[in-house]
């Protein structure tokens, strides 16, 4: 009897080595997020890149450090998009651009990729952090999108931070309006948006944007569009887009990723590769980017505009921060 205890000791050992090895496999987790594409990040001074720099590697520790707590990738998301849409160099929340009416309209969605379930607001005009009360949408109410006054309303009643308009005034955009509004262009630079695997194999995604500047009063773009600005399901990727959102819409862009994993069996970096640079036509105002993030924890975030603040990080050890190529 006596001779089986250590025997028994090593069993015991080598089962628990085992169960920790598979419980550290199962820790895979994988973050990535944007804060918009545009050949603008570049020509930022030292001190205005080193800022935005600071800016997405906070916003990575925050979604990294929920991950490897085994949090939900839909917290990661939530969070990492309230630090980028409370940091005025983002066209998200405190910064966000000015519409025609010389107001602010915001748009935002989350979605979360165990069932599909989504939230989403467009054109609210008091709600410090859009991301939240998309949030709200999907798990409070029965509805994928409100919209508007009703959105608005909805965010008193769910009692999450409101701020009037004047908060999210800049002096950056406000120059930058008067600028568009004499030349009559789009100008789409510092949407924000995350994509995340967590440690449980559950994807999410969200975008939050103040939309294009000069935009027209009432307009909504591709980013609160579940299907065109963001995607989640657990079977393919999570994805997140920024660009001039009439083209996302068209073209059901983040929904074409996923699909174009599912019935195309095409591995993500080609699909957001093709769709960028054939489904998207630069030469036509089809400039943009794209973030995804598979189920097994492959990251992509690619663009046609030269530049795109980003930034990612996975249980490999990937911790990384870029603006240009
Ligand atoms: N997609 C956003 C919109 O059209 C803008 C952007 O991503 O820069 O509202």
């Amino acid at each position: 009897m006596k001779a089986l205890i250590p025997v028994a000791l090593i069993f015991v050992f080598l089962a628990a080595s085992w169960a920790n090895a598979q419980g550290q496999q199962d820790a895979r987790y994988a973050i990535a997020l944007h804060g918009g594409a545009g050949s603008d990040w570049l020509k930022l001074d030292s001190a205005e890149q080193a800022a935005t720099k600071a800016s997405l590697r906070r916003a990575l520790t925050i979604g990294q450090t929920i991950l490897k707590d085994g949090g939900t990738s839909l917290d990661a998301v939530e969070q990492v998009i309230r630090h980028l849409e409370n940091d005025p160099i983002f066209n998200a929340g405190k910064g966000a651009v000015f519409n025609s009416a010389g107001g602010h309209e915001l748009d935002s969605s989350i979605m979360d990729g165990r069932d599909r379930s989504c939230g989403a607001v467009a054109g609210v005009k008091t709600v410090k952090n859009p991301i939240s009360l998309a949030r709200l949408v999907m798990e409070e109410t029965r509805h994928v999108l409100l919209s508007g006054d009703g959105a608005d309303q909805f965010a008193k009643e769910m009692a999450v931070d409101l701020v009037d308009q004047k908060y999210f005034w800049t002096q950056r955009r406000y120059d930058t309006w008067q600028r568009v509004k004499r030349k009559q262009a789009d100008d789409h630079q510092g949407t924000v948006g995350c994509v995340a695997l967590d440690t449980h194999g559950n994807l999410a995604a969200g975008t939050s944007t103040g939309g294009l500047t000069n935009k027209l009063y009432g307009r909504v773009g591709d980013s609160p569009i579940v299907g065109a600005g963001t995607f989640a399901d657990n079977k393919t990727c999570a994805v997140s887009c920024t660009g001039v959102g009439e083209n996302y819409i068209r073209n059901a862009i983040a929904y074409d990723v996923s699909a174009r994993m599912a019935y195309k069996h095409q591995p993500v970096k080609e699909a957001v590769h093709e769709i960028l640079t054939k489904t998207l036509d630069a030469s036509k105002n089809g400039l943009g980017g794209i973030i995804a993030v598979t189920h097994d924890g492959k990251i992509t975030m690619q663009f046609n505009t030269g530049a795109m603040a980003r930034a990612s990080a996975d249980s490999t050890g990937r911790f990384e921060l870029a603006l240009g190529e």
